[in-house]
């Protein structure tokens, strides 16, 4: 029996094939019909081209609904879908190209479509077993080369369905989706949830406050990453009443403070669902649909998911194993083996620990642990505090190299305030080696697509910090 995820996704499609799939900002629409008669054009194209199950067809497009039609027929053909970021540079993408050795390039969906409209439709999705590769993700690591992410059609056909469950996703939902699409979370979590339930989704290019805002009169779910919902609340616009049309909100892909989930509590009546993910196993854990969201968690482990804290401490790296964790890094054997344990648990990376009732917390990567006069420092458990403080929106707290302690606790602060009152403060909640020995304010934190706050760039940016201290 195939088990192409292509098979999964499109026997959930509506009976009702005229059914919108895509609702657009114009006011135009596109069916689940015209999408599964585009993917199969695609496939058909790809096919006709020679390319095998198993070869790799990369993309890097615009988002735009041509660039899903493609996703699926990618899939449909048994080839490896391999998305990349919009605002790569050429140099970049050759890295991508040269590691992943694709037989195609997609450089522009909707021509690439229009051409594939010429071709023979392929009637039956190509056999795949659950284990063969259904997608790669490169990884947006922030140090070394990055590593593509081999994710099997078992992998996100199990992630799909768990995730699809656990949030009550039904036909009378419309999703709205402002995500991009090169990413795991725009582009399996959020579109999956929508086709295993053949409802629409509300398509907007990017996050734009105008669009989304009416976009939300017409939905019963959003997904995004927290910077969303900070813009939200930025935007008088957002009312209680506008809020009350969606079921769940939910927020993932970097840590949502748990000042936006109260402030968004405050203002709409509703507590932010938030989960965690990533490249490598798609969703890990969530808070419960029905039940306690707590701010600051990120909910329990999904089923089928075993999660343990390595290190023998009651807080450490987080370990997965399960049926979504990724297959290993594309052509990298011996780094693929550094990162997982003898017994086949994925070390994640994350720090964090876990409540005897299964509930998760995560304290931030193992690589932005601060060690400071031989102590270990959790920014996160600094950051909490500062941003408590007035004149803070959010607070970065990283370590840079310090002549006396190896590395000084620096606070990067979006806001304002007094460098040394915010010490003193510090100070009084903090053991003193936690404390900041430095406050520096910003207008912004620089963050990557997903809204993660880019930590590897504030620590060159104040390398020099202490030099001379
Ligand atoms: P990526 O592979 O780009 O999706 O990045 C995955 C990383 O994002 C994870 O390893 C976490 O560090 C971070 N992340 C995702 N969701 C959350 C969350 N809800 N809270 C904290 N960190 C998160």
């Amino acid at each position: 029996m195939s088990e192409n995820l292509y098979d999964l996704l499109s026997g959930r499609f509506p009976a009702d094939r005229a059914k919108p799939c895509f609702l657009l900002s114009d006011g135009s629409e596109v069916s689940y019909g015209a999408l599964e008669e585009a993917a199969a054009r695609v496939a058909g194209r790809l096919v006709a081209e020679g390319v095998q199950p198993g070869d790799r067809v990369a993309m890097q497009v615009e988002k735009s609904v041509e660039a899903v039609m493609i996703y699926l027929g990618v899939l449909k053909a048994g080839a490896v879908f391999l998305p990349l970021n919009a605002a790569y540079t050429p140099s970049e993408v050759e890295y991508f190209l040269t590691d992943a050795e694709p037989a195609v390039f997609v450089t522009d969906a909707p021509a690439w479509v229009a051409e594939a409209r010429t071709f023979e439709p392929l009637a039956l999705a190509v056999p795949r077993a659950a284990s063969d590769l259904a997608s790669i993700i490169y990884t947006s690591g922030t140090t070394g080369r990055s590593k593509g992410a081999m994710l099997s059609h078992g992998n996100l056909a199990t992630n799909a369905l768990a995730l699809h469950a656990a949030w009550g996703f039904t036909p009378d939902d419309v999703l709205l989706h402002a995500l991009p699409i090169f990413h795991v979370h725009g582009l399996f979590v959020a579109m999956h949830c929508a086709f295993l339930s053949g409802a629409p989704m509300v398509w907007l290019p990017k996050f734009a406050d105008a669009e989304v805002l009416k976009g939300l009169e017409r939905s019963t779910v959003m997904m995004g990453v927290p910077t969303f919902y900070t813009r939200l609340l930025a935007n008088p616009g957002f009312t209680r009443e506008l809020a009350s049309r969606i079921r769940v909100f939910i927020s993932g892909s970097a840590p949502l403070l748990p000042t936006t989930f109260a402030e968004f509590e405050d203002r709409t009546g509703q507590r932010i669902l938030e989960r965690y993910g990533m490249s490598e196993a798609v969703i890990i854990t969530t808070n419960p649909l029905h039940g306690e969201r707590i701010a600051g968690s990120v909910g329990y482990p999904l089923p089928g998911v075993e999660l343990r804290i390595g290190g023998g401490e009651e807080t450490g790296v987080i370990q997965i194993r399960g049926p979504s964790v990724f297959g290993g890094y594309w052509r990298m054997p011996e780094k693929t083996a550094e990162e997982f344990t003898a017994d086949g648990y994925f070390i994640t990376g994350d720090v964090g620990r876990q409540d005897p009732d299964g509930r998760v917390w995560i304290s931030g990567r193992a690589k932005d642990l601060i060690i400071s006069g031989g102590y270990n420092v959790y920014p996160k458990e600094i950051e909490l505090i500062i941003d408590e403080l007035p004149g803070v929106v959010e607070s970065a707290v990283i370590g840079v190299p310090h002549p006396d302690f190896g590395e000084g606790v620096v606070a990067v602060v979006m806001g304002q305030g007094d460098e040394v009152a915010m010490i003193a403060e510090a100070r009084l909640r903090l053991a003193a080696y936690k404390a900041p020995k430095r406050v520096v304010f910003v207008d912004d934190l620089p963050r990557n697509a997903m809204g993660k706050v880019q930590k590897n760039l504030l620590r060159e940016r104040y390398a020099g910090l202490f030099a001379g201290s």
